[in-house]
């Protein structure tokens, strides 16, 4: 399907698809490429993250700019509430992402 990378999610906001202001679709363009570099719990929490900033939009606005449902971002934000303690830091694996660990070991 893409020859170069992973997919980026093409944001779907009306601001976007006008095309009328610049710097909002560099802006959701940078969170999409993000979010393609970020596993799926890293993605939520992400955009759980920017759900909660002061001038964000609202979740339904932020499911067409990043391509996740808007249960996912909600999803997130409790888990961030949470302290992501399913999550913990230490490992990075993720609690029932089935991928396995993409570690590299050092060659000796
Ligand atoms: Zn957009």
């Amino acid at each position: 399907m893409n020859e170069t990378g992973p997919t980026i999610h093409q944001c779907a906001c009306d601001e976007c698809k006008a095309g009328g202001n610049a710097a909002i679709v560099r802006y959701h363009q940078q969170v999409n490429l993000f979010l393609s570099r970020l596993n799926e719990p890293q993605r939520r929490w992400y955009v759980g993250v920017i759900s909660q900033a002061t001038d964000s939009p609202s979740d339904r606005q932020l499911s067409l700019i990043t391509g996740l449902d808007e249960k996912t971002i909600q999803r997130g934000r409790h888990e961030l509430a949470a302290n992501l303690a399913d999550a913990p830091a230490e490992k990075q694996r993720q609690a029932g992402g089935g991928r396995p660990r993409a570690e590299k070991k050092m060659p000796r």
